[in-house]
C-alpha cells in the first residue's frame, strides 16, 4: 500500500484534555502518517486562546518546508480556527466584546479561520435565537476579516444554509457534513466545501456516504474531529489526526479513486481555502 504523504486534518480539537499527556506524540504520529498540517478549532474564547498557544508552541517552523533529515521527528504543523461553538453561545455575556477578542486572536499568523461556529438544534444547549445571534456575529466578522469559516450544523442544516445565503462574501467548510444530497448541492452552489470524517466509516451513516460518493471531489476536505468520531476500526477510542489516511482510503474506495488522488485533491482544497502554504 503506497503511503500517503501530504494530508491535512482540517478539523480537530488539540486543546482537548484527552491530549494533555501526549500532544507532542500525537502530532509526531500525525506527521509520520503523512498528515503535514492540522487545524485545531476553538469552541469558546478560552479554548481559542489555548489552541493558539499550542500552535505557537508546536509550529515554530512557520512556513519553512519540513527538513527531510529530521522529518521523522517533526510534528505536524498546527493552524488554528478561533470562535465560539453553538454549545457555548449561551455563555457569551457581551457579544461585541467577544467579537473584539476573536478579532484580536485572528490577527495571529497561525489563525486561518473563524470557527467552529454554527447552530446545534440536537442538543440546544443555548436557545436557537441566542445561537443565531452568536453565529451571525461571527459570520460578519469572518466577512470583515476575509477569513473562511468552519461551520458546525447539527439538525439545523436548513437554518445554517439559509443563514449562509445571507452572507455571500463568506466561504468555508460545513464540517462533519451530515445533511442530505440536496442540502450538499445547495452548500456547493453557495461556494462552500464539505468536511468528511470518520462518520464515513460508520455502518449506519448511509446518508453521509451517499453525499460523499457524489459531491465534486475538489470541494471535499478531510477531517478527524479528534478526539471525537474515530473512524472504524478505531471507533469508540480517542480519535487522532494520524487517522486521516483511514478516512482518505475509505473515501477513495467509495468513489473508485486512488487514495493518492483523494489526498492530492483534498490537500489542494484545504491549502486553497485556508491559505496553508504548500
Ligand atoms: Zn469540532
Amino acid at each position: 500500500m503506497r503511503p500517503l504523504v501530504d494530508l491535512v486534518d482540517t478539523h480537530l480539537h488539540l486543546d482537548d484534555a484527552r491530549f494533555e499527556a501526549d500532544r507532542g506524540a500525537v502530532l509526531e504520529r500525525a506527521y509520520q502518517a503523512g498528515v503535514r498540517d492540522v487545524i485545531t478549532c476553538g469552541s469558546d474564547l478560552a479554548s481559542s486562546e489555548a489552541n493558539l498557544a499550542l500552535a505557537r508552541r508546536f509550529s515554530e517552523r512557520g512556513e519553512e518546508p519540513p527538513d527531510p533529515a529530521t522529518a521523522c521527528s517533526s510534528p505536524a504543523r498546527v493552524w488554528v480556527a478561533v470562535g465560539i461553538h453553538p454549545h457555548e453561545a449561551g455563555r457569551v455575556a457581551d457579544l461585541e466584546e467577544a467579537a473584539r477578542r476573536i478579532e484580536t486572536l485572528a490577527a495571529a499568523p497561525q489563525v486561518v479561520a473563524i470557527g467552529e461556529i454554527g447552530l446545534d438544534y440536537h442538543y440546544r444547549f443555548a436557545p436557537p435565537g441566542v445561537q443565531q445571534a452568536v453565529f451571525e456575529r461571527q459570520l460578519a466578522l469572518a466577512q470583515a476579516l476575509g477569513k473562511p469559516a468552519i461551520i458546525h450544523a447539527r439538525e439545523a442544516e436548513r437554518q445554517v444554509l439559509d443563514t449562509l445565503a445571507r452572507y455571500p462574501g463568506v466561504r468555508g467548510v460545513l464540517h462533519a457534513f451530515a445533511g442530505t444530497a440536496e442540502q450538499a448541492r445547495e452548500a456547493l452552489d453557495l461556494g462552500w466545501y464539505l468536511g468528511i470524517g470518520g462518520m464515513l466509516t460508520f455502518p449506519s451513516a448511509r446518508q453521509v456516504r451517499e453525499v460523499a460518493s457524489s459531491v465534486p471531489i475538489e470541494r471535499v476536505l478531510l477531517e478527524t474531529d479528534a478526539p471525537y468520531l474515530a473512524p472504524v476500526p478505531h471507533r469508540g477510542k480517542r480519535n487522532e489526526p494520524a487517522y486521516v489516511p483511514v478516512i482518505a482510503r475509505a473515501l477513495a474506495e467509495l468513489r473508485g479513486l486512488e487514495a493518492w488522488a483523494v489526498a492530492a485533491s483534498t490537500t489542494a482544497a484545504a491549502a486553497a481555502l485556508f491559505g496553508i502554504p504548500r
